[in-house]
Parts: C-alpha cells; structure tokens; sequence
C-alpha cells in the first residue's frame, strides 16, 4: 500500500509556483494576486480562508481578503463582486462557500469574472472542462488529478466508482475521470444518495474516491484488494482528548480499508492541501492569460 502524499506534492507544486513568481519577478513583472471573500464567522470557513492567504504568502502571491459580516445582503456582496472584477490589479478571486441562508449562492458564482474565476464554478468554466476545453478546473478534483498523475496510477479502463454529486466536487469529478487522456479514460459510476446497493457498486471499484462528508463511511467490506482510495471527506468530529475539542475524520475508515487499498489518501494530508496548491496554480494560470490578454496575444 502507498499513500498519496497530497501535502508533500502540495509542497512540491508550491515550490515550482514560487520559482516561477521569483523569474516573474526578475522580469519585473506583476505578481499574481488572488482575493478571497469571506461573508460571516464561520470557524471551518475562517481556517480554509486562512491557509489560502498563508499559501500565497509562501509562494510570493499578493493576497488580499475580503471580509463582510454575516448580515450582508446579496446586492452588498454582488456589488462587492463587481468592484473585484473591475480592479486590474487581481487576478483571480474566490468566495468562500457556504454562504448565509438570505444569498443565494448561484447568483453571486454566476456574478464571477469568468476570466477570474480561479474556483472554476462559473457556469462557463464548467461547461468548458466538460467539453474538454482549457479553462479552470475546480481546485478539489484538479488536485485529485494532479495526485493521480504524479503518483502515475493507471486509470485506463479502470472502474472508477465517485460518492457524492456536488457541484464542487463528485460531478467534477466524474466528468474528469472519464475523459479522454491520463487522468482519465475511466469508466465512471457517479453515485448518491439515492444510490440502491453501493456496497455492490463499490465493491466493483477499481478506484474510489469518496466525497460525502460522512465520517469513516467507507468500510474494509465495500472496497476490493487493491483498490485505489481517494478521501475528500473533511469533518468534524467532536473530541474531548483533542487541543480544539474536535478532529477532522475523512469519509474512509483508513485503519480498515488502508489494509485492502493499493493507494490511499490520508486525512488530513490527502485532498486538502491539494486543493489549496490547485488554487495557486488557477491564479497563475489566470495571471498568465491577463498579461496575454494585455499584450494582445
Ligand atoms: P455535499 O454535502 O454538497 O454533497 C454530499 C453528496 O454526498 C451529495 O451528493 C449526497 O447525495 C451524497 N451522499 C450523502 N450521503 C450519502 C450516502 N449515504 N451514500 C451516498 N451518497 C451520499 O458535499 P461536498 O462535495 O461539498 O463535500 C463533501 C465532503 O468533502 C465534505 O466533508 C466536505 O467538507 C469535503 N470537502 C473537502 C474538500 C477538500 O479540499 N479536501 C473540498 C470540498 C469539500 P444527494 O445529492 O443525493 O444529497
């Protein structure tokens, strides 16, 4: 069994941002500038917020966080979004999710700057990784891919087996592992909770990858010998014998289904802080196709 490492590739994907950032730099070029919109306290949301900042300052990124209180209406954070796409200094930015219940939170995606919409939730952007266009990928199963790929494990032909349909992550997902190319040419079960007798879909997998948010919902006897695990789930479970009063569970129960798994992810260490590295690698690319933009190309 190997584990997918995703903070130690997440490490080496920084690195060779910030390589490039330091020869943008020599150039005397701008800096790629990523913005995040934080509505309201939530404490998960405040800690992803938090690392995505912390991860521009180590790869040289200009960061700005945009932060408005859990009353605002959808017309403040609309105008906010506006402002965001009409400043020439950002690059790309994200609002965190959830939002408060009085946004409705497609409205304000469809608000993005396509061109700035490093999170890759814009319709359009969607619709162009589903027909195999260039564009920004989602950054949870953009990592995914990227682990994958690094860790050159073989998806042709697999049977690959996706729990959970979110617009962030399952359907994503489902779309990239079947298209053509490497990660990809999968044969791909998108499934829900509506899904009659997982256990007999999983137990077909060659790869799974879980994204439910259910705790340790994945068991030894829904996988195969072999299988390939990826992990998404991130919650929390309460727990006294913890600094927080709390610890972060995946959707695996990676004790058990480890022993049966030829690749597996950890949590945390797997997805998350790919995702984080995938997010970076959106805004550069949004950086780069800006300065195209500007000098006509
Ligand atoms: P959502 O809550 O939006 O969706 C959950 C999905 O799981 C739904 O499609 C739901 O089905 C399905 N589901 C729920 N229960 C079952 C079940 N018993 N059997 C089969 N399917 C089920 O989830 P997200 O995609 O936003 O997040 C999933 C998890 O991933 C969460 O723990 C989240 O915190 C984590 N996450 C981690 C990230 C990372 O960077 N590592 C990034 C984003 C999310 P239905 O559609 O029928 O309701």
């Amino acid at each position: 069994m190997e584990i997918l490492d995703g903070r130690k590739i997440s490490n080496q994907i920084k690195d060779e941002i910030a390589a490039q950032v330091a020869k943008m730099k020599e150039r005397g070029e701008k800096v790629p500038h990523l913005a995040a919109v934080l509505v309201g306290n939530d404490g998960a949301s405040l800690t992803y917020v938090g690392s995505k900042v912390k991860a521009c300052e180590r790869v040289g990124f200009e960061s700005t966080l945009v932060r408005m209180p859990n009353t605002t209406s959808e017309l403040e954070l609309l105008n906010k979004i506006k402002e965001l796409n009409n400043d020439d200094d950002i690059d790309g930015f994200i609002v965190q999710l959830p939002l408060p219940k009085q946004i409705d939170t497609q409205k304000v995606l469809m608000a993005v700057d396509p061109e700035k919409d490093v999170d890759g939730f814009h319709p359009m952007n969607f619709g162009k990784m589903a027909l195999d266009m260039s564009t920004f990928i989602p950054a949870t199963p953009f990592g995914i891919l990227e682990l994958l790929e690094r860790y050159e494990v073989e998806t042709k032909g697999k049977n690959t087996v996706v729990i959970g349909r979110s617009h962030i992550v399952g359907r994503p997902m489902s779309i990239l592992m079947g298209r053509k190319g490497f990660p990809g040419n999968s044969t791909v079960t998108l499934t829900h909770s509506h899904t009659r007798d997982l256990k007999d879909i999983t137990r077909n997998a060659d790869i799974v990858i879980t994204a439910l948010g259910q705790p340790e919902f994945l068991k030894a006897d829904m996988v195969k010998d072999g299988v390939v695990v990826i992990d998404v789930g991130i919650t929390r479970v309460p727990d006294e014998t913890a600094k927080k009063g709390y610890r972060i569970a995946g959707d695996v129960d990676f004790d058990e289904v480890s022993k049966k798994a030829s690749y597996i992810t950890p949590v945390p260490g797997g997805v998350g802080p790919m995702t984080i590295a995938m997010l970076l690698k959106n805004t550069l690319l949004a950086r780069e196709r800006h300065r195209a933009v500007k000098a006509g190309k």
